[in-house]
């Protein structure tokens, strides 16, 4: 059956909460006035959960993930990722944008082993570590092949194969597919999933696509816009994608609309 639940509601029986953010208000101070971004944000993603954040261009998602990922910081609220304060950057968070963010002038290869450069792991190492990212997005034949030589889904599969090298507790994703055309979207999707499963990350994904969140998530956060805040989480049944076609079935499509529903009813609040 499918559920829609209200935010704050505590979930019996599951893996312990991994990032939880409370209270969280995010004023953008302008020379003229300032923007409310996010009004008393409160969330929590579980040990490896995927969790989606939907909602209206403008809702606070690219802020509240960039506050997340250490990038900005909150006016006020607390934000804990393994019971410890966020402060600032770093690497048990791994990024991925919607903008290809490759270095150009490095291969496949040394863009996913740059960040193992940097701290230093021995070249054997940073091999096997490579190798086994590159099989996981189907890059091995490019390993040597350079950014601009790479479709738009290539570039992304080497993007979240970078940031899964460093070995992040978290994968914060921004938007990652916006960019492609609905076949390389759905694709993306599927192996993206299929990652999740084999590699047991915790996901927190920002999309405007609801059907996007549906498909990939466990539980959807829904967000409005002027200010941003949190209107519901739903959780969706892992039966709905199982199935082949999922994105077709009844059941989905029935929860889609109510989250279209659900979202246009505050967009304009
Ligand atoms: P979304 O990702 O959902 O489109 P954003 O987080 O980008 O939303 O923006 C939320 C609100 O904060 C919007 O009203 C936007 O105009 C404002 N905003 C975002 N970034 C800035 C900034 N750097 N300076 C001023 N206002 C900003």
């Amino acid at each position: 059956m499918l559920s829609i639940v209200r935010s704050q509601e505590p979930d019996a029986g599951q893996a312990p909460v991994k990032i939880e953010g409370s209270g969280i208000v995010k004023y953008y101070e302008g020379k003229k006035r300032s923007t409310l971004a996010l009004d008393n944000i409160s969330f929590d993603v579980r040990d490896n959960e995927f969790v989606s954040f939907v909602g209206p261009s403008g809702c606070g998602k690219s802020t509240l993930l960039r506050i997340i990922a250490g990038l900005e910081e909150m006016s006020s609220g607390t934000l804990k990722i393994g019971g410890k304060d966020i402060e600032g950057p770093g690497a048990d968070r791994g990024m991925v944008f919607q903008s290809y963010t490759l270095f150009p002038w490095l291969t496949v290869r040394q863009n996913i082993e740059f960040g193992l450069t940097l701290q230093g792991i021995p070249l054997f190492e940073k091999r096997r570590i490579s190798e086994r990212f590159m099989e996981l997005v189907k890059l091995n034949k490019f390993a040597n092949s350079y950014p601009k030589e790479l479709s738009g889904g290539m570039k992304q599969r080497v993007a979240i194969a970078r940031a899964l090298a460093n070995n992040p507790k978290v994968l914060l994703m921004d938007e990652p597919f916006g960019a492609l055309d609905p076949q390389t979207k759905h694709s993306m999707q599927e192996l993206l999933l299929d990652i999740w499963e084999k590699e047991k990350t915790t996901v927190v994904f920002i999309t405007h696509d609801i059907e996007e969140a549906i498909f990939l998530s466990q539980r959807v956060y829904i967000m409005q816009a002027h200010p941003g805040r949190i209107k519901q989480t739903v959780a969706i049944p892992c039966s709905l994608r199982s199935q082949a076609h999922a994105k077709d079935s009844d059941a989905f499509l029935k929860l889609k609309k109510q989250v279209v529903s659900l979202i246009g009813d505050h967009a304009d609040e």
